[in-house]
């Protein structure tokens, strides 16, 4: 068991983060943006980024050879419906998709949008982490939040 800290502040134990909001066991702030039959898209919003997402598989698994034919559609299709979302009703430009295979949690995408803010800390992948620690550190005020579950909320009715 870990001990997780959430963003409002409470503590949880649990085995897996990842099967924890996926199951419904932890609310994520902001609620579920869209579900699929073998995935979950959510927010973190101790990164307050407008449109970020975070796409993670409801199976308990690590690596991306791991999902089935099934999964695998899925997964493609659902990011690409996120995608096309963030476009239309947050008007991003771009994306940038990160994942690492040895996780502690299990198999999730980070969907990053970019803006202009973001220029300063790089243009690839050196840039990811710096911004996302930029976010949480320097941009988390009441406003920016608001901002950010106003965007959940604009994705979550795009995708239903
Ligand atoms: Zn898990």
């Amino acid at each position: 068991m870990r001990k997780i800290t959430l963003s409002n502040g409470k503590t949880v134990e649990v085995e897996c983060l990842s099967c924890a909001l996926t199951s419904g066991l932890i609310e994520p702030d902001g609620g579920v943006i869209i579900e699929t039959k073998h995935f979950h898209a959510h927010q973190d919003v101790a990164y307050p980024i407008e449109g970020l997402v975070i796409l993670a598989s409801k199976r308990h698994i690590k690596c991306l050879d791991e999902l089935t034919d099934e999964e695998r559609l899925d997964y493609i299709n659902i990011m690409t419906s996120i995608r096309k979302a963030q476009r239309e009703v947050l008007g991003i430009d771009y994306i940038y998709y990160f994942y690492n295979e040895d996780t502690t949690h299990h198999f999730h995408t980070w969907m990053v949008p970019r803006y202009d803010w973001m220029n300063e800390f790089g243009r690839s992948v050196e840039s990811v982490r710096p911004v996302l620690l930029h976010a949480r550190n320097h941009r988390n005020t009441e406003e920016n939040k608001h901002k950010v579950l106003k965007a959940i909320e604009a994705l979550r009715s795009a995708l239903t």
